[in-house]
């Protein structure tokens, strides 16, 4: 057993001082609020829990800095991006998603969803063993991050065309091709326990119709299922002139929009897919500083969380890796598309962040100290940290029990 004492804890969507929090192997046991530190616990400050990376492509990092003097749109970005995919490999890949899963850490995400679709050789050939995906699971294990390894079916370079020379190792033949290799490769995660295996369509562009109902059918009930929708509106003309419905209405139509899905981005929505997704109960994978970063736009967020979706974030395209900024961004850029201050309360951006109102018992106990008394956060309401608080401000974190301080910055 081993004990945390916290200076001022958030526990049920409060921040309570003086809690001790008991673990074994790594899950939260016991929770005494109002108490001192006993001999031998673990002392820390301000601690919340542990943020949720809801969507990353680790490799995109390399554009970090480097894009900008190109103008253009997404579309040309993701030329620049293609070239990187290209040149990956399992050792480089590991190095690179290790750097930035330490990244990660560092800044107080305690967990990443990582959207992986660089399956193969670059002609498309498999490696021997899932060497790119256990690159990543054995970054995370060297980051001390926890994984959820989203393997993406990614089969056609857009509605109705096959896949293009720079995108052949991502594909796998059919659908079924893909479902193969997942169920394999869950076979080959299994010595990794800070991995857990989700499942990815990349997008309506990068499938068929009837792949989407073949996922459905194809992947155990409780496996995550994560897709871009409507990130571009050049993907919701595309989708209508070819299927005659929206992105998120073709999901449907399929029966993906279930509350085990989480929408990246969701940009450009209706409001039939607003009440959809709503509906359901799925998540939205906002990424304010990628879909900034881009110029995708600003998705109609407080719609969706009034409709019954819930809110997550992601870093994506990793050219900023900070949840702070992610939350604080989540606020601001409502405030600038309406016109009006507090669209979130500060406790739902805390659940956007981390998926949870505060520390409970039976959950793992993946967590964040933050410096109450820094430049930046010195006089703040400590409810109020989404907005002010940045990754320079973390000095510890906590997965699976485990405590990390920061690495020289
Ligand atoms: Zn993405």
């Amino acid at each position: 057993m081993t004990a945390f004492h916290c200076a001022l804890a958030l526990v049920a969507g409060r921040f309570v001082p003086g809690v001790r929090i008991e673990t074994e192997d790594g899950a939260i046991t016991g929770i005494d609020q109002g108490t001192h530190a006993q001999a031998g616990d673990v002392q820390l400050t301000t601690v919340v829990p542990g943020f949720v990376n809801a969507h990353s492509h680790a490799f995109h990092r390399l554009l970090r800095g480097r894009t900008h003097d190109d103008g253009g749109d997404f579309w040309q970005w993701r030329t620049r991006m293609y070239a990187e995919a290209g040149a990956l490999t399992p050792d480089g890949y590991r190095d690179l998603a290790t750097r930035v899963f330490t990244e990660m850490r560092d800044a107080g995400y305690t967990s990443v969803a990582e959207f992986h679709y660089v399956h193969h050789r670059p002609d498309g050939t498999p490696y021997p063993a899932h060497d790119m995906e256990i690159a990543l699971a054995d970054a995370a294990a060297s980051a001390g991050i926890r994984l959820l390894l989203l393997d993406t079916v990614y089969l056609r370079g857009g509605v109705g065309a096959p896949l293009a020379e720079e995108q052949r190792r991502f594909g796998d033949g059919d659908v079924h091709g893909w479902l193969a290799r997942w169920h394999a490769l869950r076979d080959a995660l299994a010595g990794h326990p800070l991995t857990e295996l989700g499942a990815a369509v990349h997008s309506v562009r990068a499938v068929e119709p009837t792949d989407l109902a073949a996922v459905a059918a194809g992947l155990p009930a409780e496996v995550p299922l994560h897709v871009h929708v409507s990130e571009q509106p050049a993907e919701n003309e595309q989708c209508l002139a070819a299927h005659g419905v929206t992105p998120t209405q073709l999901l449907a139509a399929h029966g993906l929009v279930t509350e085990r899905l989480s929408a990246v981005h969701a940009t450009h929505l209706t409001d039939l897919d607003i009440q959809l997704l709503g509906a359901a109960g799925a998540t939205i994978v906002m990424c304010p500083t990628t879909e900034a970063d881009l110029g995708d736009g600003i998705g109609p967020a407080p719609e969706l969380l009034a409709a019954g979706a819930r809110l997550a974030i992601g870093s994506d395209q990793n050219a900023v890796i900070d949840p702070w900024e992610e939350t604080a961004r989540l606020e601001l850029d409502q405030r600038l598309r309406l016109q009006r201050r507090g669209v979130f309360s500060p406790a739902q951006l805390w659940r956007a962040g981390s998926a949870t109102d505060g520390f409970r018992v039976g959950d793992a106990f993946d967590a964040v100290e933050v410096d109450t008394g820094s430049t930046r956060t010195w006089g703040a309401d400590v409810h109020q940290l989404p907005l002010v608080a940045r990754s320079g401000d973390v000095t510890a974190t906590i997965v699976a029990g485990r405590m990390t301080r920061p690495q020289e910055r």
